[in-house]
């Protein structure tokens, strides 16, 4: 665990946030500055820095990931309206939190 790792930190409880899923692989927690209605952020449990540094034993953490995405969409009561899942990977693609993360949106319509 990256101690110095904000969403580590969160995961394990060393810092607050309001927790709306865990399980044993997947946090996700409402986003401090929410840029929709409903703007939650799902992280694995384990520290993956970014996209960019997945291998493929994290391919099935990644998929725990997405089905944490599912349930998060029954529990806001957004499934059948649908939701926005995204990813921010690198300097460019806008990622400031260096542990892998995605963004559950919902409430808003996408423009794509
Ligand atoms: P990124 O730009 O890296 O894809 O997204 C990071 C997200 O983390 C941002 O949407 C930002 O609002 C959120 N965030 C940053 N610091 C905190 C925090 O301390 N608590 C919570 N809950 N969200 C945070
Ligand atoms: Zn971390």
């Amino acid at each position: 665990m990256a101690d110095e790792c904000l969403f580590c930190r969160i995961a394990s409880r060393q810092s607050p946030a309001d927790i709306v899923y865990e399980d044993d692989a997947v946090v996700a927690f409402r986003d401090i500055y929410p840029k929709a209605p409903v703007h939650l952020l799902i992280i694995p449990r384990r520290h993956i820095a970014s996209i960019g540094e997945l291998d493929a034993d994290d391919a099935e953490l990644i998929g725990r990931c997405l089905l944490a995405a599912r349930r998060l969409g029954e529990i806001t009561g957004f499934a059948d309206r649908g939701y926005r899942i995204g990813v921010n990977c690198g300097p460019e693609g806008g990622q400031v939190v260096y542990h892998v993360h995605f963004h559950f949106m919902a409430g808003r319509p996408s423009r794509g």
